[in-house]
């Protein structure tokens, strides 16, 4: 059985936030809404607690998770040789969408941080998840809320559609603001490397610390190109319908997926485009819009896939989004979803 609240994030209800609070420091698992996408959360420093959470996800274990605290003093708890640029970005950013990787210290167990000696941690900027951390006063591991694969949900209808009775708590405390995981910063050494793009973006970031490089491995969908973050390695953001990103200019792209979906209707597959509002009109067929620019698309986006599946469509084409700001973070995820299809219009 899950123990379900359901908080209004302008007027919270402090005794259920007791109440889940509660199951966290008994050892159990509950899910919470961040500002990124709702997490699944269990107290970082116990073994047994983190392993349930690896369990109601069915994520490989050598995938590590990241660290939420309320507090800026908790990092001292978890991480040593702690850098002026790391103190620069703690300062800057949090609470909010960015996670920073630091060496780890024994008190985080080898399960948390997927057998790395280092540790991942955040502080989330979402009052729903603020509230519980305070009220644990624990360090919660909080990977996304999906099963293993799938796209992270970003509503919470979606998160109890797919987990209920899989975990012990849900908080649904309404939809999540940026919409895509945070930004992962590797701080371990001189040169900052960007292991995962976010809504913290490589041009927020340079303005505070700095150069700061991207993981090569990111853009790459050569196997043989390792990435630094573990979990960047798997199947991710996948619905069950087949993904392709189609790009060039706007007008080719609609006719071009025009073209496709005339094909596809008469071998019978549903098909649905992903697309920006002001384009809607030039799409014949069913269309998702993903809102008027980068930020809503990203806020949208993970919703847009997982409509897609609910409405059974076999194939979604998509739009395809300049690779600045936030639209860095969201052709990462596509490309992902996609499994790197690409349909040059
Ligand atoms: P999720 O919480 O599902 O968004 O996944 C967390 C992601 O953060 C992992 O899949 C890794 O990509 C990254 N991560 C967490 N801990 C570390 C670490 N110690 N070193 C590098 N990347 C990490
Ligand atoms: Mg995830």
């Amino acid at each position: 059985m899950t123990f379900i609240s359901k908080i209004d994030e302008k007027n919270i209800d402090k005794e259920e936030i007791k109440k889940q609070a509660e199951i966290l420091k008994q050892g159990n698992t509950v899910i919470f809404p961040t500002e990124t996408v709702y997490g699944l959360g269990a107290n970082a420093l116990d073994e047994n607690a983190v392993k349930k959470i690896y369990e109601a996800k069915g994520r490989p274990s050598d995938n590590p998770l990241i660290v939420h605290i309320y507090n800026k003093n908790q990092v001292n708890e978890l991480a040593k040789d702690i850098s002026q640029k790391a103190h620069l970005v703690m300062d800057k950013f949090w609470p909010g969408p960015i996670t920073i990787i630091l060496s780890k210290k024994d008190i985080v167990p080898s399960r948390t941080s997927g057998g790395l000696d280092t540790v991942a941690i955040r502080m989330p900027s979402n009052v729903i998840a603020r509230e519980l951390l305070k009220e644990t006063n624990l360090p919660i591991a909080a990977p996304s809320a999906n099963i293993s694969g799938r796209p992270s949900p970003t509503r919470g209808n979606h998160v109890y559609e797919e987990m209920n009775n899989r975990v012990d708590g849900i908080i649904l405390g309404g939809d999540c603001t940026f919409g895509l995981e945070s930004t992962v910063l590797d701080l371990t050494n001189d040169l900052p490397i960007i292991l995962r793009p976010g809504s913290v973006t490589k041009e927020n970031l340079e303005s505070v610390i700095g150069k700061v490089e991207i993981d090569p491995a990111l853009e790459n969908k050569d196997d043989n190109i390792k990435a630094k973050a573990p979990g960047m390695k798997y199947k991710h953001y996948s619905p069950n319908a087949d993904v392709f990103i189609v790009c060039g200019d706007e007008k080719k792209v609609a006719k071009r997926i025009n073209n496709l979906v005339s094909e596809n209707n008469i071998k019978e597959l549903r098909t649905v485009t992903l697309c920006l509002l002001k384009n809607k009109s030039l799409y014949e067929g069913d269309t998702i819009t993903l809102g008027e620019n980068l930020e809503e698309v990203a806020a949208n986006l993970f919703n847009a896939l997982i409509m897609a599946d609910k409405e059974k469509y076999d194939i979604v084409y998509t739009e395809s989004f300049p690779k600045i700001g936030v639209g860095r973070a969201i052709m990462n995820r596509l490309l992902k979803s996609a499994g790197y299809k690409i349909i040059e219009a």
